[in-house]
């Protein structure tokens, strides 16, 4: 980039073809993403300014976010946000970002969460609040409660919160898993959770975006993949009412082991396995018996 004029179309090109060279998976998207960030503008925007020339301090700004995405920071770092459930989220780097596929798990969870009478709905590992806030944003009138290891992580999530007036309506606990939860002394009518689920030796030939950048706790689940999934399982039926539901995401060729296990527990009926948009099993619901 040297001293010439510098529109947003131009601009645009050059940062899609130098993503490109450096192996950064979508790069006309993520020049868009960046850029619109920059500028402070809608994407959208782009597009109906594109002969607009960027000031200097603009193009100073939007040369260190492509620095930093060339080395494989994930957008949502960079940016600090990320779209879930038509929310938007602050995301950081204590934080997982959220995925589609986790929206499976809130389809599936409203699905049995009623309009009218009021439940005990409790997210283990909230992360950035991503599932419990978009379970409050769409059922308001219940108790909410969400739970994370992470100070830093409950930070977000309750920022998050505050973003869409929910954080009176949900209880952040800290603790790691049910530990957040003991001194309640309360059970639970549903429990939902994006748990680590990726095998140890899974994680590191990822893309660097997140073996390098996502944060290890959020993605680690031992050397099956399934110790917090086998964790979870074995104690929510402490923490559930009869009848409670236990939502989990799993990985995609994890339900058979899941299903065992859940049968081997004995504790737990209607066991079901949901499918994500990709065709992939992605959550399971079993119920106390
Ligand atoms: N519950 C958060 C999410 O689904 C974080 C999950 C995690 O860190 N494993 O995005």
């Amino acid at each position: 980039m040297g001293d010439e004029t510098w529109t947003i179309i131009k601009t645009l090109r050059w940062t899609t073809a130098y993503f490109q060279s450096h192996g950064i998976d979508q790069p006309r998207t993520d020049a868009e993403v960046l850029l619109a960030h920059a500028l402070h503008l809608k994407r959208i925007e782009l597009y109906t300014h594109y002969d607009k020339p960027l000031r200097d301090q603009e193009l100073k700004t939007f040369k260190s976010l492509i620095q930093r995405r060339i080395l494989h920071e994930p957008v949502a770092y960079i940016t600090g946000g990320k779209e879930f459930w038509s929310l938007a989220l602050i995301v950081t780097p204590d934080v997982l970002i959220p995925r589609p596929e986790t929206e499976c798990l809130v389809e599936a969870a409203l699905d049995i969460i009623p309009e009218g009478i009021s439940l005990d709905i409790l997210d283990l590992g909230t992360g950035s609040g991503a599932i419990i806030l978009a379970l409050a944003h769409e059922r308001p009138g219940h108790r909410f409660s969400a739970e994370d290891r992470s100070d830093d992580a409950l930070t977000v999530a309750r920022k998050n919160a505050q973003r869409y007036g929910l954080e009176k309506a949900i209880t952040f606990l800290q603790g790691d898993w049910f530990e957040g939860v003991q001194n309640l002394r309360k059970r639970f009518d549903i429990i939902v959770s994006n748990p680590p689920y990726i095998p140890t030796q899974q994680i590191e030939p990822l893309s660097p975006e997140i073996s390098q950048h996502e944060p290890r706790y959020a993605l680690d689940g031992g050397k099956d993949g399934l110790d917090a999934i086998r964790f979870i399982l074995r104690t929510a039926p402490n923490y559930l009412t009869s009848n409670g539901k236990l939502f989990l995401e799993i990985g995609y060729d994890q339900c058979p082991e899941v299903a065992d296990m859940v049968e081997e527990l004995g504790c737990y009926k209607d066991f079901v396995c949901r499918k994500d948009y990709s065709g992939n099993n992605r959550v399971v619901r079993a119920t106390i018996e």
